[in-house]
């Protein structure tokens, strides 16, 4: 479900947004209420979660309509949309190719900007291979139009990255490709810490790396 194809219909693609919440909030990746999922519909309006609801507790009626400029087409009367709109919105501004934009709170990756330090990009094959760089924004104020403004010098090269002290921002083709990004992204930064603890983080060998890089471009590029 999560695979949608640029045909879906509008129920399955609130049926999509349940079944991501429900497993971003399961693994951890979005606490309390924490995090918003959009997707962006066959006839470009976006369809967004709720300000205030957990994710993991979504039902088909809680996500809204809005347009590309941000104004609400249909909801519940009970209903705002997530205070973290103007950034999702744009990302689709941006990004014709991107179908899906999934902001969470990931534990181990926002650890890694609250610490300071840079995503391990050159730690393991799978990142090289799939993700690339990963960059960190500059901080912004959540909830206001800067997060907007952050994400924006990377939008076209990256299809992830970290807001400073506050969390992650994948997108792909689908909520299955913005999923599996950040689902990528916090396992890297788990395993990044753990290796930390235990003492030195050894890197993938240079020559190594230029291969991977190599093949992603041959079979993974986007
Ligand atoms: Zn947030």
């Amino acid at each position: 479900m999560l695979n949608f194809s640029a045909t879906v219909n509008q129920t399955d693609l609130r049926l999509a947004i349940i079944e991501c919440g429900r497993i971003a909030y399961e693994r951890h990746l979005m606490t309390s209420n924490d995090g918003n999922i959009s997707v962006r519909m066959e006839n470009g309006q976006v369809l967004i979660t709720p300000s205030g609801v957990s994710k993991g507790r979504l039902q088909a009626n809680d996500m809204l309509v809005v347009d590309l400029d941000g104004r609400v087409v249909s909801s519940r009367p009970d209903r705002k949309p997530s205070s973290e709109t103007p950034m999702h919105l744009e990302v689709y501004k941006a990004r014709e190719d991107v179908r899906a934009v999934v902001h969470a709170h990931p534990i181990f990756a926002t650890t890694l900007t609250v610490a300071g330090l840079e995503f391990p990009v050159d730690m393991l094959p799978e990142v090289l291979l799939t993700l690339g760089d990963v960059p960190i924004t500059e901080y912004a104020t959540p909830s206001s139009h800067e997060d907007a403004e952050v994400i924006r010098p990377f939008l076209k090269t990256h299809n992830a990255m970290l807001l400073r002290q506050h969390g992650s921002l994948t997108y792909g083709k689908n909520l299955d490709e913005a999923l599996i990004h950040l689902e990528r992204i916090e396992h890297v930064s788990e395993i990044f810490w753990r290796a930390k603890m235990l003492g030195e983080v050894k890197l993938v060998p240079p020559e190594a790396q230029a291969k991977l890089l190599a093949i992603r471009d041959a079979y993974f590029k986007r």
